[in-house]
């Protein structure tokens, strides 16, 4: 893993209409030819992620958005597909061409990033054009900070950069995922299962992010498989500060580490880091009251390769069904994918969402919350199944 991962880095998304000069402010931005630019309005069709860092912000994400005017049915495709980029932006330029004036798609745009609380930094692109007179008024106007840009000679540019990194919001991420819960010096077990799931010659994004954390918060580490779990325990001195497990063993290891010695798992630190764990703890209770042919909603952040032993395919159906002593209906949503109308779900299990951003994972959250749906994610469920949630969510709760 040599890059840091797009889940982590601050997403900062490019809205305007069609032709505003949303690619060519991206290739400025970037100073590479990345995005596709031509004259035709529309040019851009699906959303276009592009890595780099902005200075002292660190790691972001650009992306590039198809015209909000777009149209026909197409069009009207785009326009939903830009419109789902909000759910994980954490910062909008809202990009305004010199010879144009802002109209309602501007401001609706506007309007909905103000009620996501995500702040917005204005453009008036393509200054080689026009004086950008109309739209320099309504910025004023709106009260968005705004800047000049001439995206053939990155004119403006640096401009740009400093009201993004003036705007940015500074708890897009929590600082840690592990670290308050650990000194230095501590000794940190991880617990990395090797099964059919796992894939091949690495560890999962999960695995290495706890164990950077880790390492930065000063502890030391000593990674295992659940199998050789005991030996790595009695060959210690004095016992861990803290285990940490793939929740997928909690019942083995719940049984080998003693237990006066904090247990968690990657999904449960991750449940706080990303999410809302007390929301994760609370969405629980409604699984004894499950009935045979609710439907029920399995949510995974990524299009990995389900294995025969894949635990949202296999396992967690097959343990909510024995729990609620019937067949249960359940739909599967996969890599950005989320269902529009969720009223019909009685049920919604997330992934640990290690490979979509805090922003995106809590907008799903509140539309949840909107249709009054209860939602888990494996780490909780798996807790509740094995009989251990109360062990596994305190280390983490208590902080
Ligand atoms: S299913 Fe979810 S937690 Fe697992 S790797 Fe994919 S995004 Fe990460």
């Amino acid at each position: 893993m040599l890059d840091t991962p797009r889940s982590v880095r601050l997403h900062i998304a490019i809205f305007g209409r069609r032709n505003a000069g949303k690619s060519s402010l991206i290739n400025a931005i970037t100073n590479q030819d990345l995005a596709v630019v031509s004259p035709i309005p529309g040019t851009t069709t699906d959303p276009v992620f592009k890595s780099m860092e902005i200075s002292p912000i660190g790691p972001v994400t650009l992306i590039d958005t198809a015209g909000i005017d777009d149209e026909g049915e197409l069009g009207e495709l785009r326009v939903k597909k830009s419109r789902q980029v909000l759910a994980k932006t954490e910062l909008l330029v809202l990009t305004v061409a010199s010879d144009s004036t802002p109209d309602s798609f501007d401001e609706q745009i506007v309007n909905e990033a103000k009620s996501r609380c995500i702040p917005v930094v204005g453009v008036i692109n393509k200054i080689d054009i026009g004086q950008g007179a109309a739209a320099q008024a309504w910025f004023e106007q709106s009260k968005l900070p705004f800047c000049r840009i001439n995206s053939l000679t990155r004119e403006g540019v640096d401009e740009l950069k400093s009201l993004i990194v003036k705007n940015a919001p500074k708890d897009y991420l929590p600082s840690t995922i592990i670290g308050d819960l650990i000194e230095p010096n501590d000794v940190v077990i991880l617990v990395t299962p090797v099964d059919a799931g796992a894939p091949k010659s690495r560890l999962i994004l999960p695995q290495v992010q706890v164990l950077r954390d880790a390492l930065d918060a000063g502890a030391n580490v000593m990674v295992t498989r659940e199998h050789e779990l005991a030996n790595a325990l009695s060959s210690l001195k004095h016992p861990p500060r803290l285990v940490v497990t793939d929740s997928q063993a909690f019942d083995m290891v719940s049984k080998i580490v003693p237990e006066d010695v904090p247990l968690t798992s990657f999904s449960i630190l991750y449940a706080r880091y990303k999410g809302n764990l007390r929301e994760f703890i609370n969405g629980i209770k409604v699984i004894d009251t499950l009935k045979e042919g609710d439907k029920v909603l399995i949510a995974e952040a990524c299009t990995h390769f389900p294995s025969h032993e894949d635990i949202g395919r296999v396992k967690i159906p097959n343990w909510l069904q024995k729990r609620v002593g019937g067949k249960l209906d359940i739909d599967w949503v996969v890599g950005g994918d989320f269902p529009e109308n969720l009223a019909e779900y009685k049920l919604v299990v997330h992934c640990g969402a290690c490979m979509i951003n805090r922003a995106e994972v809590l907008s799903r959250l509140d539309k949840l919350r909107e249709y009054n749906v209860p939602v888990v994610n494996y780490g909780v469920l798996i807790g509740f199944i094995t009989g251990i949630l109360d062990r596994v969510v305190t280390p983490v709760e208590k902080h």
